[in-house]
């Protein structure tokens, strides 16, 4: 199936196709939006700013159990394959994100509970038309309508959305749906494109990577670390809301002779993170944290996997609550060479 259109008058029609189906779509959460199953008789919405929590949690959740124990029996009871999902309204940088996470969990040893979920899993994004004020998802290769890592990309059209399939999971939806849907065609494509390299032009904040995996390593001892780590409260947010940090750590919730084993994410900024039992910690000050935060995802990421683990979000540029700027940090990177 080529690029089709979907009238926007159609769109409660649309949703009732996919009412039978499992759906995460972003949804209201005070004033911001987060990915959820909406309410009971609430449609899914497309009108939405970027979700708060990128949803990479639909396929690496905040907290799963691998499985459960007894004491006195040798069984262990993993969990079930889950079900299919379909993750709406899936920003660009956020899918670019899932694939990058992915590397990690396909590394030495397949994760099956993460490659499951990913399996049943289909990603139908939204071009971002209205980028953040510290996007610079360009600067990482992505952009506003890059497809990489979704099965299918939507684009407001204004009175239409765009549908583009990108893999047979996509296509699978849209055959779903064909009976509302007409012929994209040569008008349709220049409008998209037309409403795509608007959004380009709208991205402010660019980040020269060039070279900065190589200068890293070079500037081990250098001040920036501790001038950029002075002001940080080690509250992990700017990892645990970004699309594409994965730490966890894997711990058993005990109760009389049952326990589960869970793996909950964690943060490499936080202190406990790397303290051994000995008490000693390799990275005892917010300044070796710092600096592993962003020697992880700008020079060891792609050491091992030849890519930045960055998609340009600008998530934790702009929650960071004492405003450590990412892209500022990485100018000062290439400055020091
Ligand atoms: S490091 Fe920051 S800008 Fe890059 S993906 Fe993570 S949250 Fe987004
Ligand atoms: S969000 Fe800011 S203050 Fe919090 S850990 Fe990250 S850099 Fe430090």
């Amino acid at each position: 199936m080529s690029a089709m259109l979907l009238n926007k008058q159609k769109w409660t029609e649309f949703t009732g196709i996919l009412s039978g189906k499992k759906v995460l779509a972003p949804v209201a959460c005070g004033d911001r939006f987060r990915y959820a199953v909406p309410a009971e008789g609430k449609a899914f919405s497309l009108d939405f700013d970027r979700p708060l929590v990128p949803p990479k949690s639909a396929v690496f959740p905040q907290t799963e159990t691998l499985y459960r124990f007894q004491l006195g029996k040798t069984e262990l009871a993993a969990p079930q394959p889950g079900e299919e999902l379909i993750l709406l309204g899936v920003r660009p940088c956020d899918a670019r994100a899932i694939k990058l996470v992915e590397k990690l969990f396909r590394w030495d040893v397949d994760d099956p509970y993460y490659l499951r979920r990913r399996e049943l899993t289909t990603v139908v994004g939204l071009a971002c038309l209205e980028p953040g004020l510290n996007c610079f998802c360009p600067s990482l290769g992505g952009g506003p309508a890059s497809t990489e890592g979704l099965d299918l990309l939507m684009v407001d059209l204004g009175d239409s959305y765009y549908l583009e399939p990108l893999t047979d999971k996509g296509r699978s939806l849209m055959d779903l749906a064909s009976g509302l849907l007409e012929e994209a065609g040569e008008e349709g494509l220049q409008k998209k494109e037309e409403a795509v390299r608007r959004a380009e032009e709208k991205i402010r904040r660019t980040v020269d990577t060039d070279g900065v995996p190589e200068i890293l390593p070079d500037l081990w001892e250098h001040p920036l670390w501790q001038k950029t780590a002075a002001g940080c409260l080690g509250c992990g947010t700017c990892t645990y809301l970004c699309p594409t940090c994965h730490c966890f750590d894997i711990q058993d919730e005990i109760e009389g002779f049952e326990a589960r084993r869970c793996r909950m994410w964690d943060s490499c900024m936080f202190e406990e993170y790397t303290l051994h039992t000995s008490g000693h910690n390799p990275r005892p000050t917010r300044r070796e944290r710092t600096r592993n935060r962003i020697n992880h995802k700008y020079s060891y990421f792609v050491r091992k996997f030849n890519v930045i683990a960055c998609v340009g979000c600008g998530r934790c540029v702009n929650y960071c609550p004492v405003n450590i700027d990412l892209i500022e940090t990485l100018r000062e990177v290439k400055e020091a060479q």
